[in-house]
Protein backbone atom coordinates (compact mmCIF):
# COMPACT_ATOMS: atom_id res chain seq x y z
CA UNK A 1 0.00 0.00 0.00
CA UNK A 2 1.43 3.60 -0.39
CA UNK A 3 2.45 5.65 2.40
CA UNK A 4 -1.02 7.09 3.46
CA UNK A 5 -2.63 4.00 3.49
CA UNK A 6 -0.21 2.55 5.58
CA UNK A 7 -0.38 5.77 8.07
CA UNK A 8 -4.23 5.55 7.81
CA UNK A 9 -4.30 1.58 8.91
CA UNK A 10 -1.88 2.52 11.89
CA UNK A 11 -3.66 4.89 13.61
CA UNK A 12 -7.19 3.21 13.51
CA UNK A 13 -4.88 0.32 14.52
CA UNK A 14 -3.17 2.25 17.24
CA UNK A 15 -6.55 3.38 18.28
CA UNK A 16 -8.55 0.78 18.08
CA UNK A 17 -6.05 -1.22 20.34
CA UNK A 18 -5.83 1.40 22.94
CA UNK A 19 -9.59 1.68 23.28
CA UNK A 20 -9.93 -2.38 23.56
CA UNK A 21 -7.29 -2.61 26.42
CA UNK A 22 -8.85 -0.16 28.52
CA UNK A 23 -12.79 0.15 27.36
CA UNK A 24 -13.34 2.64 30.65
CA UNK A 25 -13.17 5.69 28.08
CA UNK A 26 -11.45 7.95 29.87
CA UNK A 27 -7.67 9.61 30.50
CA UNK A 28 -6.70 6.42 30.62
CA UNK A 29 -8.01 5.28 27.41
CA UNK A 30 -6.37 8.19 25.93
CA UNK A 31 -2.94 7.95 27.36
CA UNK A 32 -3.33 3.73 26.38
CA UNK A 33 -4.32 4.97 22.93
CA UNK A 34 -0.91 7.50 22.61
CA UNK A 35 1.37 4.56 24.37
CA UNK A 36 0.73 2.07 21.47
CA UNK A 37 -0.53 4.42 18.36
CA UNK A 38 3.00 6.31 18.22
CA UNK A 39 5.07 2.78 17.95
CA UNK A 40 2.35 1.17 15.74
CA UNK A 41 2.90 4.09 13.43
CA UNK A 42 6.31 3.87 13.74
CA UNK A 43 6.62 0.23 12.83
CA UNK A 44 4.18 1.00 9.99
CA UNK A 45 6.52 3.82 8.10
CA UNK A 46 10.09 1.80 9.09
CA UNK A 47 9.63 -1.23 6.63
CA UNK A 48 9.36 1.36 3.56
CA UNK A 49 12.83 2.54 4.92
CA UNK A 50 14.39 0.42 1.87
CA UNK A 51 12.92 2.67 -0.43
CA UNK A 52 16.35 4.86 0.41
CA UNK A 53 18.22 1.74 2.45
CA UNK A 54 18.73 -1.19 0.27
CA UNK A 55 16.26 -3.05 -1.94
CA UNK A 56 12.45 -2.21 -2.01
CA UNK A 57 10.08 -4.38 -0.98
CA UNK A 58 13.28 -6.90 0.85
CA UNK A 59 15.77 -5.35 2.96
CA UNK A 60 13.21 -4.38 5.54
CA UNK A 61 9.67 -6.12 4.39
CA UNK A 62 10.82 -10.07 5.99
CA UNK A 63 10.63 -12.22 8.57
CA UNK A 64 13.94 -11.52 10.03
CA UNK A 65 13.30 -7.82 10.54
CA UNK A 66 9.92 -8.77 12.03
CA UNK A 67 11.20 -11.26 14.06
CA UNK A 68 13.74 -7.95 15.21
CA UNK A 69 11.28 -5.93 16.60
CA UNK A 70 9.06 -9.18 18.27
CA UNK A 71 12.63 -10.05 20.43
CA UNK A 72 14.19 -6.34 21.09
CA UNK A 73 11.22 -5.23 24.01
CA UNK A 74 12.53 -9.17 25.56
CA UNK A 75 16.05 -8.18 25.80
CA UNK A 76 15.58 -4.28 26.19
CA UNK A 77 12.32 -3.39 27.33
CA UNK A 78 11.64 -0.67 25.06
CA UNK A 79 9.91 -0.50 21.63
CA UNK A 80 7.17 -2.22 22.68
CA UNK A 81 4.42 -2.51 20.01
CA UNK A 82 6.70 -1.24 17.15
CA UNK A 83 6.23 -5.07 15.84
CA UNK A 84 2.50 -4.29 15.12
CA UNK A 85 3.18 -1.41 12.57
CA UNK A 86 5.50 -3.95 11.32
CA UNK A 87 3.58 -6.97 10.68
CA UNK A 88 0.36 -4.86 9.39
CA UNK A 89 2.72 -3.31 7.10
CA UNK A 90 3.39 -6.86 5.28
CA UNK A 91 0.18 -7.51 5.60
CA UNK A 92 -0.91 -4.59 3.60
CA UNK A 93 1.75 -4.97 1.32
CA UNK A 94 1.22 -8.55 0.40
CA UNK A 95 -2.82 -7.30 -0.38
CA UNK A 96 -1.83 -3.91 -1.99
CA UNK A 97 0.98 -5.08 -4.67
CA UNK A 98 1.83 -7.45 -7.57
CA UNK A 99 5.58 -8.32 -6.51
CA UNK A 100 5.08 -9.13 -2.98
CA UNK A 101 7.37 -8.92 -0.30
CA UNK A 102 10.51 -10.87 0.11
CA UNK A 103 9.66 -12.75 3.83
CA UNK A 104 12.25 -14.88 3.24
CA UNK A 105 14.94 -12.64 2.62
CA UNK A 106 18.03 -12.68 2.26
CA UNK A 107 16.57 -15.46 0.09
CA UNK A 108 15.69 -13.54 -2.79
CA UNK A 109 12.25 -15.29 -3.56
CA UNK A 110 9.01 -13.08 -3.50
CA UNK A 111 6.14 -13.66 -2.17
CA UNK A 112 2.34 -12.60 -2.79
CA UNK A 113 -0.99 -13.29 -1.99
CA UNK A 114 -3.22 -14.35 -5.03
CA UNK A 115 -5.74 -11.73 -3.39
CA UNK A 116 -5.53 -8.09 -3.50
CA UNK A 117 -5.26 -4.79 -4.97
CA UNK A 118 -3.31 -2.37 -6.96
CA UNK A 119 -1.73 0.43 -4.53
CA UNK A 120 -3.17 2.84 -7.23
CA UNK A 121 -6.48 1.48 -7.21
CA UNK A 122 -9.67 3.26 -5.80
CA UNK A 123 -10.11 0.83 -3.81
CA UNK A 124 -6.88 0.75 -1.65
CA UNK A 125 -8.09 2.59 1.12
CA UNK A 126 -11.28 0.61 1.48
CA UNK A 127 -9.45 -2.47 1.95
CA UNK A 128 -6.77 -1.01 4.07
CA UNK A 129 -10.17 0.23 6.15
CA UNK A 130 -11.19 -3.58 6.24
CA UNK A 131 -7.90 -5.21 6.59
CA UNK A 132 -7.59 -3.20 9.93
CA UNK A 133 -11.04 -4.04 10.68
CA UNK A 134 -9.99 -7.97 10.79
CA UNK A 135 -7.03 -7.60 12.85
CA UNK A 136 -9.20 -5.57 15.11
CA UNK A 137 -11.32 -8.55 15.59
CA UNK A 138 -8.33 -10.70 16.03
CA UNK A 139 -6.82 -7.88 19.07
CA UNK A 140 -10.43 -7.95 20.40
CA UNK A 141 -9.91 -12.13 20.57
CA UNK A 142 -6.63 -12.07 22.04
CA UNK A 143 -7.80 -9.96 24.44
CA UNK A 144 -11.44 -11.63 25.09
CA UNK A 145 -9.15 -14.73 25.63
CA UNK A 146 -6.53 -13.64 28.08
CA UNK A 147 -3.73 -13.67 25.81
CA UNK A 148 -3.78 -9.34 25.44
CA UNK A 149 -0.40 -8.86 26.80
CA UNK A 150 1.05 -10.98 23.48
CA UNK A 151 0.84 -7.60 21.80
CA UNK A 152 3.46 -6.07 24.45
CA UNK A 153 5.48 -8.78 22.57
CA UNK A 154 7.06 -9.63 25.82
CA UNK A 155 4.64 -11.54 27.17
CA UNK A 156 5.38 -13.77 24.32
CA UNK A 157 8.35 -14.78 25.81
CA UNK A 158 6.42 -15.51 29.05
CA UNK A 159 4.28 -17.82 27.10
CA UNK A 160 6.76 -19.27 24.90
CA UNK A 161 8.79 -20.52 28.79
CA UNK A 162 5.15 -21.15 30.01
CA UNK A 163 4.28 -23.47 27.65
CA UNK A 164 8.00 -24.74 26.89
CA UNK A 165 8.93 -27.76 28.75
ZN1 LIG B 1 6.15 -1.50 2.12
Amino acid sequence: MNKGDHVLNALLLGIGIGVLLDPSLSVDTLSTIGMVTIPVVVGALFPDVDTAFGTHRQTLHNALVLSGFVLFPVFYGNLYYVWIGIATHFVLDLLGTQAGIAVLYPYDGMFDVPVGVNVDSNLATLVTVLVTGVELVAVAGLIRYGYGDLLRAPALWDVLVGVLP
